[in-house]
């Protein structure tokens, strides 16, 4: 099944939901990546979240950038979606790992750490970007992006995000759930929604059961009259390309360019998003120099 989301609202608006399959994104980005177990649950989560946050963005060229940092040995977990699905994404520190928790459940929290934030910055095209900041409380993602919808726009939600992993790091399940309360629900709302909350199974469960987003929506909520708002596809996509990173090598200055040419004899330039190795000759430097004097002697 390829990776896609689903977004409702219920006929009452009373909340409205996004249920999300990412088994194959995750899967791409932990390649890429080579990330331990705990390291692919952590990213794996992030991406998930930020492909159902992304639903938020009205254009095209609209960008939201999450940064989550506890201070644990994992470093930062960045990670960037645009409207159309596309998503990508990296850790600091890809080989941090922990000893399982209870019934084999990875440790997020552990390597994320809880000493930190998260962070949204939506670029909407305006002059200044939107950012949002809320204190972790666990490291362990789901709890911590509830705890930033309170504190950012006081919205109550119920978030889960999972990411099964095999014993050879290969992905078995990966996908999540936002559930968030609109204004003006009663107080009756949020305990039917806590109680029919209360005897979900785990987001991993449903998705090793082969359960769709659409699937999902009835199993997490049963009783409520949903209207599907939107499907989108989702993949792990980076946008970098040779030519973006010889604007990246340009913006070094002539200097360090010329270091390049006489003592490397060339450079190799890594995307941090993708992992994908860009390589330049000194041929291809020494063009690069060229554009800089004909920019001065302009
Ligand atoms: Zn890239």
């Amino acid at each position: 099944m390829a990776d896609y989301l689903i977004r409702a609202i219920d006929k009452d608006m009373k909340l409205k939901i996004t249920t999300a399959v990412t088994t194959e994104l995750v899967s791409v980005a932990s390649k890429a990546h080579e990330t331990s177990a705990t390291a692919s649950a952590a990213l794996g989560r992030a991406l998930t979240a930020t492909t159902m946050m992304s639903t938020n963005l009205k254009n095209d060229q609209d960008i939201m950038t999450m940064i989550i940092d506890g201070g644990g040995t994992i470093g930062k977990i960045v990670t960037v979606a645009n409207n159309k699905g596309e998503v990508k994404g990296y850790v600091s520190n890809p080989t941090a790992d922990a000893p399982s928790k209870h019934e084999g459940k990875l440790d997020v929290g552990a390597i994320v750490g809880r000493n930190g934030s998260v962070q949204v910055i939506m670029d909407l095209g305006l002059k200044e970007p939107y950012v949002g900041q809320a204190p972790l409380i666990s490291g362990e993602i789901a709890e911590d992006i509830a705890n930033f919808f309170y504190i950012s726009d006081q919205i109550n939600s119920a978030v889960g995000l999972g990411v099964l992993v095999d014993v050879d790091l290969s992905i078995i399940a990966a996908g999540g759930f936002i559930i968030q309360l609109l204004p003006g629900v009663e107080e009756a709302d949020i305990v039917r929604l806590e109680e029919t909350l209360s005897k979900i199974t785990s987001v991993t469960q449903m998705i090793t059961d082969n359960l769709t987003p659409e699937d999902m929506l009835n199993e997490l909520l049963p009783g409520y009259e949903l209207d599907i708002l939107e499907k989108t596809e989702l993949e792990f996509k980076c946008n970098c390309s040779k030519e973006k990173i010889k604007d990246l090598i340009l913006s070094l200055g002539r200097e360090e360019i010329e270091n390049m040419i006489e003592e490397d004899k060339g450079a190799e330039v890594v995307c941090q998003f993708c992992n994908t190795a860009y390589q330049f000759n000194e041929d291809e430097l020494r063009e690069i120099l060229e554009t800089i004097v004909d920019d001065e002697e302009k």
